[in-house]
């Protein structure tokens, strides 16, 4: 049997020396995926493993005038009360996510990591425009949340580096459309999400993003811009070119079913024309 190293990290400096010194180190935060995103029916470990549930600064949680920042190892339950799971439809997201218990031990750095599909609050995050901050012993890095994903849709995760902080501008959304279509989400189901967030200044969009995400991520970034800074309430002209470019793209991807889609993204287009504030 095989003994793994596991080190106990009390810093983020600490933690890059580890990665530094560790080629293949494995990173563990909660460990609520960690049976489930093994390859083999046996469990597998790397030589040497960090846990990062010590690490103070990746607990922390920021908020400034324009940001809110999530530290990588904040639990999930830690975000309930704040910008954007403080908003109904968002919350409700969240706990809906696994339960109770296992959302004090789930982070948010482990939910967005997992790289077998796009978990149930990485499509939301993505149409806030999520930043990601990653460290390793290269250096500091921050990407859109976007970046994780690769052109055939799917996850793609960089190797020996750590997500430390997840950032979301603060802005007024203030319409958040969200449904969710077929059965599981974790460890590997059919489940999807797709989130619309909107806001809507002087009689006209001036924000739209579509995200749908499960296996696969999806988003029609020439469609967002149709809508962006269109006329409110929308014209039919706009309503059916926005709806036919998002019949288009989803032809043209293959992530989804279009037949279960277009519907949906009808019904978000519906929604804004009609909805009142969050
Ligand atoms: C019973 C159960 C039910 C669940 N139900 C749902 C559900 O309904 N919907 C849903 O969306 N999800 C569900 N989940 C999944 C849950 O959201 C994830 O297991 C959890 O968020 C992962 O977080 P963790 O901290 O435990 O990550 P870990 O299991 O510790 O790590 C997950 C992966 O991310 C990597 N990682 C972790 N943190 C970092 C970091 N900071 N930087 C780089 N890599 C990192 C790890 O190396 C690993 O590869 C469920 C889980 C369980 C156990």
């Amino acid at each position: 049997m095989n003994l793994s190293e596991i080190y106990y990290p009390r810093s983020i400096q600490e933690l890059i020396a580890i990665m530094a010194r560790q080629k293949n180190l494995q990173i563990v935060a909660g460990a609520t995926s960690f049976g489930y995103i093994q390859d083999t029916r046996y469990l597998f470990f790397e030589p040497s493993i960090a846990s990062i549930r010590n690490i103070p600064e990746l607990k922390t949680i920021h908020k400034t005038e324009r940001m809110i920042s999530f530290g990588a190892a904040c639990a999930l339950n830690d975000l309930e009360s704040v910008y954007p799971f403080e908003k109904k439809p968002a919350r409700e997201v969240l706990r809906a996510t696994a339960n109770s218990t296992v959302r004090n031990i789930a982070t948010i750095g482990g939910h967005l990591m997992y790289q077998k599909r796009f978990l149930a609050l990485w499509p939301l995050l993505a149409c806030l425009d999520a930043e990601l901050e990653f460290k390793g012993p290269s250096g500091t890095s921050i990407k859109n949340i976007w970046y994780l994903t690769n052109e055939e849709g799917l996850p793609s995760l960089e190797s020996r580096r750590v997500l430390t902080r997840i950032r979301i501008p603060l802005q007024s959304i203030d319409r958040l459309f969200i449904r969710r279509t077929g059965a599981e989400i974790f460890p590997n189901g059919d489940g999807a999400y797709l989130v619309v967030a909107s806001t809507i200044e002087r009689n006209s969009i001036s924000y739209f993003r579509l995200v749908i995400a499960g296996q696969r991520a999806f988003r029609d970034y020439d469609a967002e811009q149709r809508i962006t800074s269109s006329p409110y309430p929308l014209t039919e002209r706009v309503f059916h070119s926005v709806l036919k470019m998002y019949s288009e793209s989803l032809h043209r991807t293959k992530f989804w079913n279009m037949e279960l889609f277009l519907p949906l993204i009808s019904q978000a287009l519906e929604d804004l024309q009609r909805s009142s504030v969050l």
